[in-house]
């Protein structure tokens, strides 16, 4: 499995870098799995330079703050209006009619290539409150506009598939296991373990200042991919984030083989986490860029 960054700033994209994502590729099944875990503001943009958004099997929703998920907004346009698969539903009429079917009355006579069928919902696992969160962050009322009658209306159930995270309750993608753990941000939040087919662990913080629930989701990973998004000495609120030096305390607890920081926002000064990190963890340690990838080894930790 390979894990790439997509986008790292935390709280809010920075220049040239997208808010929150990251993306699981590993082969499984017979085939490649493509898994997103989170796509925070700005990054569908930078996902597209890695995977084509029709390709993905899933996406996984740490939390619901905009830097972890607005950009499911662009997704579900993507996933219902790509001209190669958009048709004016004659099922029933869920999906929105409009380029297909103008294309159809504009080509008069002439035959009509088969329309491939509207694709199946993406499964988006996310917490409680997920669907009416990203609903209310796309749905726009008409207003005044005089071409209120073609508006369509929203169904995100005809892009996505929504599933709720529980804490420590695991679901099966692509052979690969993920595990949910809830963590300490001032919203529902969970940190994700993913034991890959062939044994490797990749942990990923979501936004947490240091508990319980990180500290059982990293015991052990080969790489735990941890946000780091304060800094000791000027951030003193607890309860919303990690620092670096608390990021490293965390990792040094796991016994994890690799930290990758991440969620660093513009404000925060990259070589001041990093020093506070590498005072608390003694292995080896990066600071996640747009682009990076990581293999995650191996049979450290057998099933
Ligand atoms: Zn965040
Ligand atoms: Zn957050």
């Amino acid at each position: 499995m390979r894990l790439t960054a997509v986008g790292t700033s935390g709280s809010f994209p920075g220049p040239g870098n997208s808010a929150s994502c990251y993306l699981l590729t590993w082969q499984a099944e017979g085939r490649d799995w493509r898994v997103v875990l989170d796509l925070g503001s700005g990054a569908l943009g930078a996902l597209q330079a890695h995977v084509d958004p029709a390709d993905l099997d899933a996406v996984v929703l740490s939390h619901l703050h905009p830097d972890h998920c607005l950009d499911m907004t662009g997704l579900y346009v993507h996933r219902i209006y790509d001209p190669r698969t958009f048709c004016d539903a004659g099922d029933g009429g869920e999906a929105p009619a409009a380029p297909v079917a103008e294309a159809r009355a504009d080509a008069g006579t002439q035959p009509l290539a088969a329309v491939p069928p509207p694709r199946t919902p993406l499964p988006v696992w996310g917490p409680g409150g997920t669907e009416q969160r990203i609903a209310w962050a796309h749905h726009t009322e008409p207003g005044l506009s005089p071409d209120a009658d073609t508006a369509h209306p929203t169904d995100l159930g005809a892009a996505f598939d929504f599933r709720t995270l529980t804490d420590r309750a695991p679901f099966e993608l692509g052979s690969a296991h993920f595990e949910p753990f809830l963590v300490r941000h001032p919203v529902e939040c969970y940190a994700l373990r993913v034991t890959t087919p062939d044994g490797g662990v990749v942990v990923y913080s979501g936004d947490t200042d240091e508990c319980d629930g990180l500290d059982a989701a990293s015991a052990g990973a080969d790489v735990l991919l941890c946000e780091a998004a304060f800094e000791e000495d000027r951030d003193t609120v607890r309860g919303v984030h990690l620092t670096g030096l608390r990021a490293g305390r965390t990792a040094q607890r796991a016994g994890a083989a690799r930290l990758v920081l991440t969620h660093i926002p513009p404000w925060t000064r990259e070589h001041i986490v990093r020093a506070e990190a590498e005072s608390a963890y003694s292995g080896p340690l990066d600071v996640a860029a747009p682009g990076a990838s990581w293999d995650i080894p191996n049979g450290r930790n057998p099933l």
